[in-house]
């Protein structure tokens, strides 16, 4: 392919994507096939000679569409929103197209710059305390990394390097083997199962503290946890909290969980993944009170403020926390210009060498939509959240069963776990709308997010009228 065809194909191509988008609706949101579908309808091996364009386009509808879930589809209610937007798409493609891996200032400086200077203007969306903003000479500061889990992880790792060094220079007869055997770390029941493959990569202790009545972590239980482990000769080192949990979207007590690690010399990570995004909107920035105390905090642009995945935003307090933990320097990447306030080497951030240029879809996206607009999209899924609940509530077979505070709906048939169970299995068979379940204090409970950037009002009423109607039939059965 050369220039000029592609100059084609690049327009054909977008046509694809904006009719694919713009119909997505006409498509059901989830596939209806069986698994290893797709291997029957390739070739067993990579062909020999090239093969035409058009050939492979059409094999887009004929083998990838049939398999393909429709997350971008108004239809589309389950796990947590991935963002999506026009300029974020085009910034992509502009991301392709200089193709650098800027694990280093040097080895392209837009990259880093525009990474950092985005960090920035996000963390200031936020309204983050003044420690985590870079800056020219802050000593905190934010990186993208490509997922939540990466960030968990670490930031574990961080807390890791940092309890062994202090363990040491006190003790310096202790060997790391040792002390990392000590080391535990902390999070709630209800936290991303990310955060439990953290410490198991990590090769630490992670003890689950148990939750409330509204899905968040108890300090008192976690206080009187870390009394017993360290009198019985533990080191506690790290507690991850969250903002916005998976199930259902709780919240853990950041101001009474700060001030408890803050004094243990404990790190305190928190995971924001789906909510941080809310809290570019004033009235929802309360959520995060306490985050002041936190050594670091994440979370996802690319689930809830419209940028295509992968960009998980990440700040920590003390960048020389996390650079200090992993600094490796061979020859072959140092650069003239070593770190100092102004050169970043992000490569010291993260588990991967090679990044790509991502910061390139934030500065298109919250310079084409602005803070205001990007607000706007942030209260118009909480209304239609919102709108879902009081439907939900005006039909008595149904129960909300956790306070609804962003976009996520949790809500069951008043009734047994295999009453609803049967409900889920209706709703994914018919292919109409797509949800997934969670379990909430041992019930069966069916969770409703708004995900995709064209839900309307309309979406909503159709999705219960769907809900109400499969309800109607299943509970016609003689069975029930
Ligand atoms: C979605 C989610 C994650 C995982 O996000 P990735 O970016 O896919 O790793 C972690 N924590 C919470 C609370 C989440 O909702």
């Amino acid at each position: 392919m050369d220039a000029e065809e592609f100059r084609r194909r690049g327009r054909e191509m977008v046509d694809y994507v904006a009719d694919y988008l713009e119909n997505i609706e006409k498509r059901h949101v989830y596939p209806d096939v069986e698994p290893g579908y797709l291997r029957s309808l390739i070739p067993s091996e990579a062909p020999e000679e090239p093969e035409s364009y058009e050939d492979i386009m059409k094999d887009v509808e004929r083998v990838i569409m049939p398999g393909v879930t429709h997350w971008h589809s108004p239809n589309f209610f389950a796990y947590f929103p991935t963002g999506s937007s026009y300029p974020a798409m085009l910034a992509d493609m502009l991301c392709g197209a200089i193709g650098c891996i800027g694990f280093s200032w040097a080895a392209s400086p837009a990259c880093t710059e525009l990474e950092t200077v985005m960090l920035d203007w996000l963390g200031k969306m936020l309204q983050l305390p003044e420690c985590f903003i870079a800056g020219t000479s802050g000593q905190g500061g934010g990186v993208i990394q490509g997922t939540a889990s990466e960030a968990t992880l670490m930031a574990l790792l961080a807390a890791r390097c940092k309890a062994i060094r202090s363990v040491q220079s006190k003790h310096p007869e202790k060997s790391e083997s040792d002390i990392v055997s000590k080391l535990v770390a902390y999070t709630s029941e209800q936290a991303h199962s990310s955060v439990e493959r953290a410490a198991l990569i990590g090769g630490v202790t992670m003890k689950k503290v148990p939750n409330d009545h509204r899905y968040s972590l108890r300090p008192d239980v976690f206080k009187q946890m870390l009394e017993e482990d360290k009198a019985g000769g533990l080191i506690p080192f790290f507690l991850c909290a969250t903002l916005g949990t998976t199930s259902s979207c709780a919240f853990d007590p950041l101001t009474d969980l700060g001030p408890i690690c803050n004094s243990e010399k404990m790190w305190l990570h928190v995971d924001a993944a789906y909510a941080g995004s809310a809290f570019i909107c004033p009235e929802f920035r309360p959520l995060m009170k306490g985050i002041e105390f936190a050594d670091s905090f994440n979370f996802n642009p690319h689930k809830w403020l419209l940028i295509n995945f992968d960009c998980s935003a990440m700040w920590v307090r003390k960048r020389t926390d996390i650079i200090g933990a992993f600094k490796v320097e061979p020859l072959y990447l140092k650069h003239e210009n070593q770190e100092s306030g102004l050169v970043t080497d992000y490569r010291h951030w993260q588990i991967p060498l090679g990044r790509r240029f991502r910061s390139l879809k934030m500065w298109f996206v919250f310079r084409l939509y602005g803070t205001k607009g990007l607000q706007a999209y942030i209260r118009k899924h909480v209304a239609l959240a919102k709108e879902f609940e009081s439907l939900v509530r005006a039909d008595k077979r149904f129960e909300i069963c956790a306070e609804v505070i962003l976009g996520l709906v949790c809500f069951r048939l008043k009734g047994t776990n295999e009453l609803n169970q049967a409900l889920l299995k209706r709703i994914t068979k018919s292919r109409e709308i797509h949800l997934v379940p969670c379990q909430l204090s041992g019930r069966f409970v069916l969770r409703f997010a708004v995900c995709a950037r064209t839900t309307e009002s309309h979406h909503i009423h159709q999705a219960w009228r769907h809900i109400t109607q499969l309800t109607f039939e299943l509970l016609q059965e003689p069975c029930h």
